[in-house]
């Protein structure tokens, strides 16, 4: 029998292809506006540069200062600057720092999204914002934080270094993961999870010997939109609550931290809900979707220990004890010594059980 469901529709427009940066400027126009603020990290801003030269008249110019993790006092100096260029939306290229920026701004402004992603962190189809003040990151959801339009440009991601590029993908595995047993879950979410996972394990093993390969470009980027929209629109659990502990308590790098995170709490969740896992366990081939996602992530090359991020294992009892402090769904109880155990098997980047 069909779970009974509710699904509210998908509001983004996408664009996906080769050669799609070229239609900002029609996109731009498209959503009614005239003077668009590009946004980028320093290390894109000839990117950024470059867009706004395109988009001509309809560019209010550029901020290149996006920085991991969305500090306010970034997003001050960004609105400020939207505000004094007389920009009237904001176009956000680059990965999910890039994307945080303009949520914030949205947020603080009104102003529409247009964003164009290179890496495949999966910000750009949610209505999810993690911001940071005084070391401290707080995230919420909002419909007004979720961008208006994205588009994906394969030719963007063929230089993405290899390293983000398996991180970054475990990362929106990790959203794709949660989506399978979000209670909220609904036929669209889990058929695209679904789809997602099988093109990730193609691509990535591809990519890792030939990282400029089109085909295999396309087919993750393809994936990263179905992880990102699953994360868009449903609830996240342990995984996502034990990465953002990390990250904001800790300062860990967010994509490895997905990365090395993901196979040990599906492993932890597999306990209770094998069932709703058993896409990965079939997509990655092993006895569990635990050991499934540790042998790819492995494979591919990407990190798999949180002592290789400078976490010391003293460290991993005050993580357990802010992780376990206030309580949230999750489809397996949480234990303060299971997490404990989790954790100790991801700091040391051993196979899960
Ligand atoms: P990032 O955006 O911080 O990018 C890392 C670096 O790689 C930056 O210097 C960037 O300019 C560079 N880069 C990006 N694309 C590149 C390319 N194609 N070629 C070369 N360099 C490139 O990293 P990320 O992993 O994409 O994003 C992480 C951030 O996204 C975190 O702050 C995280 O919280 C956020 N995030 C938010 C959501 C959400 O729904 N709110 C979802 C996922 C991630």
């Amino acid at each position: 029998m069909t779970r009974p469901f509710v699904f509210a529709g998908l509001s983004t427009r996408v664009v996906f292809g080769h050669g799609t940066l070229k239609s900002v400027p029609d996109e731009v126009a498209r959503l009614g506006h005239h003077r668009a603020l590009v946004l980028s990290t320093p290390h894109q801003e000839d990117q950024a540069q470059a867009l706004a030269e395109a988009l001509g008249s309809a560019a209010a110019g550029v901020f290149s200062d996006a920085a991991m993790h969305t500090p306010v006092d970034v997003t001050g100096r960004a609105v400020a600057a939207y505000r004094d260029l007389g920009a009237d939306c904001v176009v956000s290229l680059g990965g999910g720092s890039t994307t945080g920026l303009g949520k914030a701004i949205a947020t603080r402004t009104g102003a529409d999204q247009l964003v164009v992603p290179t890496t495949y962190a999966g910000s750009e189809m949610t209505d999810i914002l993690g911001e940071t003040a005084d070391g401290e990151k707080v995230t919420r959801r909002d419909a007004s934080i979720r961008p208006e339009v994205v588009v994906y440009d394969v030719d963007l991601t063929l230089g993405l270094p290899v390293g983000l590029t398996m991180t970054s993908a475990l990362n929106a595995i990790a959203h794709a993961m949660e989506g399978l047993y979000a209670p909220d879950r609904n036929p669209v979410t889990e058929a695209l999870s679904r789809d997602a996972l099988k093109a990730f394990a193609a691509a990535l093993p591809v990519l890792r010997d030939d990282p400029a390969n089109p085909e295999a470009r396309s087919q993750a980027l393809y994936a990263a939109w179905g992880c990102s929209t699953a994360l868009g629109y449903v609830q996240m659990a342990l995984h996502h609550k034990l990465a953002h502990v990390l990250g904001g308590s800790f300062g860990l790098p967010h994509a490895e931290t997905h990365a090395i995170l993901l196979p040990h709490t599906t492993a932890y969740n597999e306990v209770a809900v094998a069932g709703l896992l058993a896409p990965i366990r079939d997509t990655f081939g092993h006895a569990s979707a635990g050991a499934g996602l540790w042998h790819f992530a492995r494979d591919i090359g990407a990190p798999l220990r949180l002592s290789e991020l400078g976490l010391s294992e003293a460290d991993l009892d005050r993580a357990t004890e802010i992780a376990v402090k206030n309580p949230y769904e999750n489809p397996r109880e949480i234990t303060r010594a299971g997490i404990r155990q989790l954790l100790q098997d991801a700091w040391e980047g051993s196979e899960p059980a």
